[in-house]
């Protein structure tokens, strides 16, 4: 075959090579069609090992006894290794068994092979590994076979490129899609010409869209919800807030997708889920409205009061009234405070440790600071306890609980009432044991329509019995906080006009 044969063959087999980007590929086409060009019984591509220590042989093109060792050879070991170190290409045209390593040369000696072409592959200067040609005589190659190999070697180290880079972008490709299919955010993206180019799996639950159906169709038409197509058209970069569907709310970010040259791709849209920071929001604010406006109205009641005392002078005979009405009020504040700042340990669970507490003999205690409150409205206290009843509580936060709604009972029954304690063990399903408190009164009782509302921060029952009553509102709000902390409950129900009962259940803690 003449030079200029062989070139051709070997460009058609450049040609092939660039077919795909797979490795497989190239090695199965340089062994099917590289003897077209560079006649061989025994063709090898050798490619150095990741850290660049050795090379490994990959045979293409094998004679039956001709199949050195799979292992890592030594850059010092066997031809390509002299080829990849030095850089420079080999030809040996009687190959002896003692020439080289017993796993290479030696191998292909014993089976007969004599002539050797190795020509290094290299991507720039990095040295890549080294392709080996052998075959048995009369075959011997020459210049022309070099021309030739380093030609095909020059091709593959350009598909190795080529590989490596498919391989990349391919990687790319799947951390993304494993990414956009995982998050919470819905991803819409389209592409300039108004088509759906992507939706990830969170656009079902946050739209109620499925992804497999909208993909590839016209936005406008795949999408019917006016505030999402309102995005889209207006096209602005930037950030809003977004009204779900099912009355969630997202916030909305819409970014141009452009390529690393400026193209435009398309614009995306990515939703989060915001409700929750929302509904904490509005929580946060009413809270401090509350807070501010109930701190705010004791004080403007103290100034009001100081002013009075300073214009009418040292001897007005209100005096006395009013300096109690500032005792009072400040007195009423400090409540406040110490609530508000008991909530918040408790809440952020800053509280002391639980232990065994005995809730029969913390309710004897919680009575017997009541009772000074009780004995002058001439309130009966009466109850009715079991023996013991341990429960896994912070003790002082426990008596205060019970203090609080005793002493509610007392507060909100008019004199010569009655306050009940009664408290019960019994046992549950799973074996384990309640103990159920209910502290009743035969005081004014609340309206139904209040009830829901008396276990949160600031909420006072507004009305002609209550009104000369003073409270925070945050006595039962700490209360509930409290109970839940031992992993028990509290309800109330109550008549109005007759009595309230408010019931607690809290488990025994298991001996
Ligand atoms: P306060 O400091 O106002 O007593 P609480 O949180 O303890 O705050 O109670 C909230 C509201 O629930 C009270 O303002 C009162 O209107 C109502 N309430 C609580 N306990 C009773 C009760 N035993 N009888 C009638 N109303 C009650």
């Amino acid at each position: 075959m003449s030079q200029a044969e062989r070139l051709t063959r070997a460009s058609e087999i450049l040609i092939e090579l660039f077919r795909s980007p797979v490795p497989t590929h190239f090695f199965q086409t340089l062994g099917d069609r590289a003897g077209e060009a560079v006649p061989s019984h025994y063709l090898a591509v050798c490619l150095q090992d990741p850290e660049k220590s050795g090379y490994l042989v990959h045979s293409l093109a094998s004679v039956d006894e001709a199949s050195p060792a799979q292992r890592v050879f030594s850059l010092d070991e066997g031809l390509p290794g002299r080829a990849m170190s030095t850089g420079k290409p080999y030809l040996v045209d009687e190959l002896m068994a003692e020439d080289g390593v017993d796993d290479l040369e030696g191998v292909l000696a014993a089976a007969g092979l004599r002539a050797v072409l190795v020509v290094p592959i290299r991507r720039g200067l990095e040295m890549l590994g080294a392709l080996l040609f052998a075959a048995r005589p009369p075959i011997r190659y020459g210049d022309d076979d070099l021309q030739i190999a380093q030609l095909l070697a020059s091709g593959l180290s350009a598909a190795l490129e080529t590989s490596l880079a498919y391989q990349g972008a391919s990687d790319e490709r799947s951390t993304l899609g494993a990414v956009l299919a995982s998050t919470a955010d819905a991803v819409l993206m389209q592409n300039p010409a108004g088509l759906i180019l992507l939706a990830n799996a969170a656009v079902r639950p946050m739209l109620g869209l499925a992804p497999e159906s909208i993909t590839g169709r016209p936005l406008l038409e795949a999408i019917d919800y006016a505030p999402l197509r309102d995005l889209f058209v207006a096209g602005r970069e930037g950030i809003s807030d977004l009204p779900l569907p099912d009355g969630r709310i997202a916030q909305a970010s819409l970014v141009r997708v452009t390529t690393p040259f400026g193209e435009p791709v398309g614009v995306a849209v990515i939703l989060r889920d915001i409700t929750l920071l929302k509904n904490m929001e509005q929580m946060k604010n009413d809270f401090v409205n509350t807070v501010s406006h109930d701190l705010k109205g004791p004080i403007t009641v103290i100034c009001g009061l100081a002013d009075l005392m300073r214009m009418a002078g040292p001897g007005h005979p209100a005096l006395v009234e009013r300096c109690q009405g500032i005792r009072d009020t400040a007195q009423h504040m400090a409540d406040l405070v110490t609530g508000l700042l008991d909530i918040g340990k408790i809440e952020a669970g800053l509280d002391s440790a639980r232990e065994p507490v005995d809730l029969v003999a913390t309710i004897g205690e919680a009575l017997r600071m009541v009772k000074p409150r009780a004995e002058p409205k001439n309130i009966e206290l009466l109850v009715e306890l079991p023996d013991e009843a341990i429960v896994s509580a912070v003790g002082i936060r426990l008596r205060q609980a019970l203090i609080n709604l005793i002493d509610n009972g007392v507060k909100y029954t008019p004199a010569g009432g009655r306050v009940t304690v009664v408290a019960a063990r019994s046992v549950l399903a799973d074996g384990g044991e309640m103990v159920t408190v209910r502290v009743t009164d035969t005081g004014i009782g609340i309206a139904a329509k209040d009830l829901s509302h008396v276990f949160d921060k600031f909420y006072r029952v507004k009305s002609r019995a209550t009104r000369d009553i003073a409270g925070t509102g945050l006595g039962l709000a700490i209360t509930r906080t409290i109970v839940e902390a031992c992993g028990g409950r509290i309800r109330v129900d109550s008549v109005e006009g007759s009595g309230t009962t408010f019931t607690l259940e809290l488990p025994l803690a298991r001996s």
